[in-house]
């Protein structure tokens, strides 16, 4: 999933294990997993470059550190009631709950940003679905053209 230019870290995510595929309309292209996790398992390490700007594909790692992973992280859709969550520390993305095979990976983007490069509506449909998804340290600007996830 990585290209060969990022190394050869055994923990990169295995394309044995996952793949791209369409998840529905609204969402597109989403990450899939080919095997089964078991929660607070380590699910792949994660890798990108890392600079001051927030794009679709960053995650936040630190105060204005935003690492960019168009391949893995930037391919999950969001979740208020995800099953993965990104270790910033380590770099690891982990399984939040027990993911079975097939199951579209999910993270919730307000974990990990003070300000998402655009707000949307949530369409989740869990239980614990915030509705209006911003950052951290952002108010909620609603405008009529507003993002989809
Ligand atoms: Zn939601």
């Amino acid at each position: 999933m990585y290209l060969s230019t990022f190394g050869d870290n055994t923990l990169f995510p295995e394309p044995s294990a996952f793949t791209l595929a369409d998840k529905d309309f609204l969402t597109g292209k989403s990450i899939q997993v080919l095997k089964s996790f078991k929660r607070k398992e380590k699910i792949a390490h994660i890798t990108g470059e890392v600079n001051d700007i927030i794009s679709p594909d960053s995650v936040q790692i630190g105060p204005e550190q935003h690492l960019h992973d168009p391949y893995v992280l930037g391919m999950l859709t969001h979740s208020c009631d995800p099953n993965t969550y990104f270790d910033v520390k380590n770099r690891h993305l982990v399984a939040a709950k027990s993911i079975l095979e097939n199951e579209f990976l999910t993270i919730d983007y307000t974990q990990t940003e003070d300000y998402l490069f655009r707000q949307f509506q949530c369409r989740c449909k869990t239980a614990k679905c915030k509705g209006w998804i911003h950052g951290r340290k952002e108010a909620q600007v609603k405008r009529s053209e507003g993002g989809e996830i």
